[in-house]
């Protein structure tokens, strides 16, 4: 099952020729727990019903993508072991290409206890990600660029990261538009770290971050029932509110969702505004549901 250096080649293409996008970040084991109501501490309860789930921003986002039908890739990190086969048994069932993934000879896959409350469609996520080691630039070399059209990275490993996206620049710099890769780094900007920076809503975040970032880049700022703010190359702002499902069920991914969702929309050539909506709709889609089937 896993696969040595040698062995780590791309697929072809997808059906017809079709380019894929690669996610690359943190697949992880996602233990949910649904509850009725968020447990008090130190208190013994049941829950509702509990499942295992392959979780980790970037591997949502693969799961997301295959769902609405683009082929897709995940890069990130696994050790040999029970967690890792059901993780790869998950990735094969989606038919996302796994190709990239770094088996690590130490390390631990990282597991995170997710309480789901019912009530609420709140999560609550306990992480351990400690010891296992980060993909590198390196292993970053071995992937064939002229098969992928959108390299979306969960930002975690800046420096190996940044050593990445230069050589996809330089990559870029001799091709003509068509046939570039486009990239992005959690330009989706979640509501936590927005927050962190002491803005208090999307388009507040938009206006402090957009110095931050190089000139032509889309900053897109997802904000929970708010909906999502985008401020395009040319400066203009995009709004979409958000489209509430029925009954709140599960917020678990909501973010992975609703990036996966607009870059497929802007991957297929679709107005920022419209793959903001497109965003979402998918999102508050996956809101009502436990889970992701059902989100198309
Ligand atoms: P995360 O916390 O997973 O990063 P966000 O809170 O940033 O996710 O939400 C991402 C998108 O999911 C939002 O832009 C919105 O479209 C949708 N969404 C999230 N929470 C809700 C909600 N309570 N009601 C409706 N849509 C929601």
């Amino acid at each position: 099952m896993a696969a040595g250096a040698a062995d780590r080649r791309d697929p072809e293409p997808g059906p017809a020729g079709e380019k894929r996008i690669l996610c690359v970040g943190l697949v992880c084991l996602d233990i949910i727990s649904v509850v009725e109501a968020y447990p008090a501490e130190d208190s013994d309860t049941r829950c509702v019903s509990q499942r295992w789930q392959r979780g980790g921003n970037a591997s949502n986002s693969c799961t997301v993508l295959a769902l609405l039908g683009a082929p897709c890739a995940f890069m990130g990190s696994l050790a040999p072991g029970l967690a890792a086969d059901f993780i790869a048994a998950d990735f094969q069932r989606r038919g996302v290409d796994v190709s990239h993934v770094a088996w690590q000879p130490r390390g631990d896959v990282p597991c995170a206890c997710c309480v789901v409350s019912a009530a609420s469609g709140s999560r609550t996520i306990v992480l351990y990600d400690t010891n296992l080691p980060e993909v590198t630039a390196r292993d970053f070399e071995r992937v064939d660029l002229s098969q992928y059209k959108w390299i979306h990275w969960e930002a975690r490993n800046a420096a190996e990261q940044a050593a990445m996206m230069r050589r996809v620049e330089r990559h870029n710099r001799a091709r003509p538009p068509a046939e570039r890769v486009r990239t992005s780094v959690e330009v989706f900007i979640s509501k936590d770290v927005a927050q962190h920076f002491g803005y208090r809503s999307a388009p507040e975040a938009l206006r402090g971050l957009r110095s931050r970032v190089q000139p032509g880049a889309t900053l897109i700022c997802a904000w929970a029932e708010a909906g999502a703010d985008a401020v395009g190359p040319g400066g203009e702002l995009v709004h979409s509110d958000a489209f509430p499902p029925e009954t709140l069920v599960d917020t678990l991914g909501a973010g992975d969702t609703f990036n996966a969702a607009v870059i497929f929309a802007l991957s297929a050539g679709r107005s920022l505004q419209d793959a903001l909506t497109f965003g979402c709709q998918i999102a508050g889609r996956k809101c009502g549901i436990q889970g992701f089937d059902g989100i198309v």
